[in-house]
């Protein structure tokens, strides 16, 4: 029954996301109906994807778009590349796009997609013929005016390049606001890679204020090495905080004395792997407790649950990945004063800056660097402000809070078109 585990985790997932929405619609005073509205996607969308193998076989993959929600404006969100994306992940992930966008304030509802394949054992041919194979499946139900893709798990700049491409060979004409996460040079912004770490950065500082800890030397662990876990690693280490440990999915690290952050990002490889070069590592589960004063979740779902959360040494924790921390988790850290960054907001500035991108693509003018550092700078204390006086006044927590903020917009838009 191995192969039902992912499906079945991810049902828990959807359901949770579901009682939160439905808890935050009651606190704001929505009707049940609203409920009904956004406890599912408007639209879903399976593809069968096939494709010429490098040994000349041809090999069916499939893949999903979700859109959740388009009152506000044309659906978001990136597709993953992953061997156990599934249908129901996918709807839960679009649902959590919309939360983002709410809190981050764009106008925007939330999609995602999905492909079931493993990027690893792919060579770039294949990979870009279930790219481009997975842009003519649903070529039309995705558009700049309507649902706009963007990088996410294993997918990456060039895969976005492929996607634009095969778009603009569909739509005859060159669309770069199709897609966001593009190279520079194909309209991509500057920025972009690094904005999920920028803004998960902005949080730990917005958050040790409030808790009175100074960045330089504070203790930090990071779990996953990935795009948003290495670059935060990266940025904390060069504002003076510790980083006593980190991970990746074969183990982790740990030196209370700090580890040499530039020496790992060197040596890691492309999927986010480097523990395998050292022999003295220890246990994801001992990763998690370890005695720190930030602790930053950027790898994958359920991590923090009721078996662990009493064990957590974390005054702050930062939820950089999508869903981390389940619901009992997030009950116990909350009843025992740690303070809790949701990923809703912790996360939303890659998508922050995909919008800067769309933006730029559609007045065909670009920002420089720091315009945009400046601009994301903006929204995400915003987005902080926001839920952390939402939990004060409101005595919710902060998970509770953040839904509250980002699912208030949509509600509102939905019945001011007479949906609901
Ligand atoms: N995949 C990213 C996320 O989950 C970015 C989405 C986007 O840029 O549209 O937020």
């Amino acid at each position: 029954m191995v192969a039902d585990k992912p499906e079945d985790k991810n049902m828990n997932v959807l359901t949770s996301t579901r009682t939160i929405i439905q808890n935050a619609l009651d606190k704001l005073g929505y009707p049940e109906e609203v409920y009904e509205l956004l406890k599912e996607p408007v639209r879903m969308m399976t593809v069968r994807i096939p494709v010429r193998m490098d040994d000349g076989s041809i090999k069916i993959f499939t893949g999903y778009r979700s859109q959740h929600n388009d009152a506000i404006g044309p659906t978001k969100g990136g597709v993953r590349f992953h061997p156990d994306v599934n249908e129901t992940e996918v709807k839960a992930l679009s649902i959590w796009m919309s939360l983002k966008a709410g809190i981050v304030d764009l106008p925007y509802g939330g999609g995602k997609g999905g492909i079931i394949c493993d990027p690893r054992e792919m060579s770039f041919r294949e990979l870009e013929g279930v790219s481009r194979g997975y842009v003519r499946a649903i070529s039309q139900i995705v558009g700049p005016t309507k649902d706009i893709p963007a990088p996410d798990v294993f997918t990456n700049s060039q895969i976005m390049a492929w996607m634009m491409d095969e778009y603009s060979r569909i739509d005859e004409f060159n669309n770069p606001g199709f897609i966001t996460g593009k190279p520079i040079v194909l309209g991509g912004s500057h920025g972009r890679e690094t904005a999920t770490a920028k803004g998960v950065t902005i949080c730990i500082d917005e958050a040790a204020k409030k808790k009175g800890i100074d960045i330089e030397g504070a203790r930090v662990v990071v779990q996953g090495f990935g795009n948003a876990g290495s670059f935060l690693a990266k940025f904390m280490y060069d504002k003076g905080a510790k980083i006593v440990g980190i991970s990746d999915a074969l183990g982790g690290l740990y030196d209370p004395e700090g580890l040499d952050i530039d020496y790992l990002l060197d040596r890691r490889d492309s999927f986010g792997t480097v523990t395998n070069l050292f022999d003295d590592t220890i246990t994801n589960k001992e990763l998690l407790e370890l005695e720190c004063d930030v602790l930053v979740p950027a790898a994958v779902q359920n991590q923090i649950t009721e078996e662990n959360a009493h064990n957590i040494k974390a005054s702050i924790v930062v939820e950089a990945a999508n869903g981390p921390t389940t619901l009992g988790g997030t009950k116990i850290l909350s009843d025992r004063g740690i303070l809790l960054v949701p990923d809703v907001l912790a996360s939303a500035g890659g998508v922050t800056v995909s919008y800067f991108e769309w933006v730029q693509n559609n007045q065909g003018y670009y920002w420089t660097e720091e315009e945009v550092e400046e601009k994301l700078h903006k929204v995400i204390i915003k987005g902080f402000d926001n839920i952390y006086n939402t939990a004060e006044t409101r005595r919710v927590d902060m998970r509770l809070a953040a839904y509250m903020v980002g699912v208030r917009k949509m509600a509102e838009a939905a019945r001011f078109r007479g949906w609901v």
